[in-house]
This record gives C-alpha cells, structure tokens and sequence, in this order.
C-alpha cells in the first residue's frame, strides 16, 4: 500500500552524537520527547539530545492501550492529570500531527453501594478540579453500553462514573510527533544508543557513557520507565520502584460495536475499540517483578474470564494478538518528577500502568523543571523524597490498570 509514497521523507533526522550537549535525556519514550518538545518549545533550547537505546515507539509508548482521562481523585494528581487533558486538546494544532485525539468518553462500572459511594465522591473531586464526571444509575449505562450482561453477570451492575472528556490516542503517532517537533527545533533524535553509565565528578553530572561513545552534558534527566532501576543505579541511585509485566490484547477487526472505554469495577478488565476496528483490552500486572517485555498464560486466562463475564458477546471475537511492556512501580502509584541528590542529574519516571495519559503533562513539567531548576507547580507533589520521610504520599494505585 505504500508503494505510491516512494517520495516520502523521514519524520525526523538521523544524526551522529555530538561530543557534548546542554541536556540529555535518557529515554526517546513518549516522556523523554515531550519533555525535549517541551525544553525545545518554551524554554528556546536546542543543544539538546535525546538518547534512546532502541527505536522511538519500541517502548511503553507504542505497547499501551492509549486512554487518556482527568479522573484522578487525590490533590497532587488531580491537578496534574487536568492540565495533561487539556493539552491533549491541544494537542494536534500544536504539533501539527494528527494524533487521533478520541475523546468517546470513560465509563467506570461499579458493582456495590460502598464503590457507588467512592465513585459519587471521586466524581465530585473531578468536578472540583474543574473537569467532568457523571453518576450512571444502572439504567444510565444501559443507555451508553447496552451490550453489556445486565441479568446472569458474576457482579451485577449498579450504575458507572461516566468522563465524558476521557477516551483514546493513538500512541505511537504521539511519539512520531513529538520527535518530529523536537527535531524541527534542533533536537538531536538518537536511536540505538544505549547509556550504560553516567558520568559524576565533585557531586555535578557531566555526561553519559553510551554505545557510541562518550558524551558530554551539564544537565541529564533520565526518563526510561520500565528500566529507571537500572539506570539510576548507573549514578548509585536506588529507586522505590519496582518493574513489573502489564499485558494487553486486540482482537480481529470488527464493525463498531463499543463506542466509550469502559472499565469493569470488579474484575481487572477495561475495553475500548481501535479505529481499525480491534476491540483493545487488557488487565492487572503479571505480580513478579521483570523486565521481560511478555506476560504470562494465567493472567491471559483471568483477563478472558473478566470480560466474558461483563460482555459474553466478545467471546465470538478472536484474539490476534498479546504483549507486554514493563511498568515501573512506585509504592504509592504516583509518579516521580524531582531532582536528584546529584546536581544536574534529574528524574521522571514511576508512571506505573498510566503514563500514557501524562505524556504532554509530564513533558512540559519535566522540562520546567529540567530548565529553571523548580517544580512545575502541576508537578509539586511528585517529589521523590516522600518515600525517604513518608511526607506527601499520594496513594492512588487503585486508579491504575483496570482503569488505564
Ligand atoms: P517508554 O516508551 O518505555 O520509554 C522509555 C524508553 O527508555 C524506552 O524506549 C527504552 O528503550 C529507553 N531506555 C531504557 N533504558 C535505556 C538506556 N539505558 N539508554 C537509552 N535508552 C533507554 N498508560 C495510560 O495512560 N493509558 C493506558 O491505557 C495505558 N495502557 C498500558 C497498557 C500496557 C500494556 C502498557 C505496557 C502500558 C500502559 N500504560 C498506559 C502506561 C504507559 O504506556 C507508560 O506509563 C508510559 O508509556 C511510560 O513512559 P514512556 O512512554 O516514556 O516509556
């Protein structure tokens, strides 16, 4: 099919490394180039390289089921996922990229009165904060997701959390435009570079060890996800993250039948469907720690059954594929944007299930940060010291993987 298009250029260049920079970042995922976009954009930087041991898109931003939502209930988060939403509205004039913003809306099922509860409370923080939230009774979801089992289901169905705002991307265009922006503003895009130690002297970073070859910097932020344990140990840091397998599944190509992201409050199961027609799902992490990027049978098996038992009709569907990618956990499943005790040496990474949706956020905190040496006030509380002195925990891991 692309035979017709033999005149296509690259997004991006493809240049050596040069010997020094202003700022690296360690990760070409979605955050390191958001963040490169980002100091690019609104700080006017451009000696800056973003070194990726890979290709772009090979990592959790091309493996994720791409919901985006502002539903978060906890002050630190709340705020940082409503500024992310709204720069995905944003979005595609400002990269000039088509990054398939669907905003079909989330719907968050519930199956007792005490989740009804939770619910009603988390809807009227979101409300608060600014964005949208709806209370469903059970007849309410029936208008939205009529095929859902309402009679002989496992967990009987009470009503949902309706964000009308909430809904998908497509991920792997979100990396191309990113890189393609940062790129155009001088960005060094530099794949199959892998950093295999940081370079410390008198307390201050100055550089990289890769691949190919040494580099210099002042300023290195290290933004690899599923592999921040390793890497900051490269600099003697030990992280409170631990990496675990997350899988998803897609299906055959069907006629549109599910129209929203719905969410199963009982089970760990959430569905939406691509434009291509491919019902995407998914579930909970595979629970051991790995950097094995591929999950295992009895995850496959409790994934199935949730679904089967909230909408049998997908059992007609046949599965095409399965993968993993590897999340970085924090204890209290809220990220980390900070310093590090290392001057010039900075940090972003614990997006555990849900980085997706934190892309731009976290790209243009990052960067404030990683330019003016203080916290973006959306990012304040995502200090990494609070796991040291127990202060400002914002445990929120339940708004994770069944949600995404
Ligand atoms: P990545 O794309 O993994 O980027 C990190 C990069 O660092 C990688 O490309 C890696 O190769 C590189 N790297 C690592 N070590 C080195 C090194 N030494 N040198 C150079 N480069 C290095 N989030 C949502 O919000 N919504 C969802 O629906 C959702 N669903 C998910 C479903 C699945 C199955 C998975 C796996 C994740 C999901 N997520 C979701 C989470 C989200 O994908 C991640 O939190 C987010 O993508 C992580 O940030 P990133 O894009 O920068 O990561």
């Amino acid at each position: 099919g692309l035979t017709g298009n033999k005149g296509w250029r690259p997004h991006w260049r493809d240049p050596d490394p040069k010997p020094d920079y202003d700022i690296i970042l360690i990760g070409g995922g979605g955050h390191g180039l958001s963040t490169a976009y980002y100091l690019a954009r609104t700080y006017g930087l451009s000696r800056i390289a973003v070194l990726e041991k890979g290709y772009i898109g090979g990592g959790n931003v091309g493996r994720n089921t791409t919901i985006v939502r502002a539903n978060y209930f906890l002050p630190g988060n709340a705020e940082f996922y409503s500024h992310s939403l709204k720069l995905w509205e944003g979005l595609e004039q400002e990269l000039n990229y088509n990054v398939m913003l669907s905003q079909r809306g989330l719907i968050n099922l519930f199956h007792s009165d005490g989740q009804r509860d939770a619910f009603a409370r988390r809807g009227n923080a979101m409300i608060n904060q600014g964005d949208d939230a709806i209370l469903l009774d059970r007849e309410g979801v029936r208008d939205h997701l009529p095929y859902l089992d309402f009679d002989n289901t496992r967990f009987p169905i009470y009503g949902g959390l309706y964000h009308p705002r909430g809904g998908t991307a497509r991920h792997d265009a979100v990396a191309w435009g990113y890189a393609r922006g940062a790129d155009q503003r001088g960005v060094d895009i530099i794949q199959n570079c892998e950093v295999t130690g940081i370079d410390i002297a008198g307390g201050q970073v100055r550089g990289v060890q890769t691949t190919r070859g040494a580099i210099r910097a002042d300023k290195v932020g290290i933004v690899v996800a599923g592999r921040s344990g390793q890497v900051a140990a490269m600099a003697g840091l030990r992280l409170p993250i631990e990496s675990h397998v997350l899988q998803a599944f897609v299906t055959e190509g069907l006629k549109p039948i599910i129209d929203h992201v719905v969410s199963f409050g009982m089970g760990h199961f959430y569905i939406s469907q691509s434009d291509k027609g491919g019902l995407v799902f998914g579930g909970d992490l595979d629970f051991y720690a790995s950097y094995a990027a591929r999950g295992n049978l009895p995850m496959v098996e409790h994934v199935m059954e949730a679904g089967m038992t909230l909408m049998p009709m997908i059992g007609k569907a046949r599965v095409l594929r399965s993968w993993g990618g590897i999340m970085d956990m924090t204890p209290d499943g809220s990220p980390i944007i900070d310093r590090t005790g290392i001057d010039g040496l900075y940090i972003d990474c614990g997006w555990c299930y849900g980085g997706f949706k934190a892309v731009p956020a976290s790209g243009d905190c990052f960067a404030h940060l990683i330019a003016t040496d203080r916290p973006h006030p959306a990012a304040a509380g995502f200090r990494l010291d609070r796991f040291r002195t127990g202060r400002g925990l914002m445990d929120e891991e339940g708004t994770g993987a069944q949600h995404n």
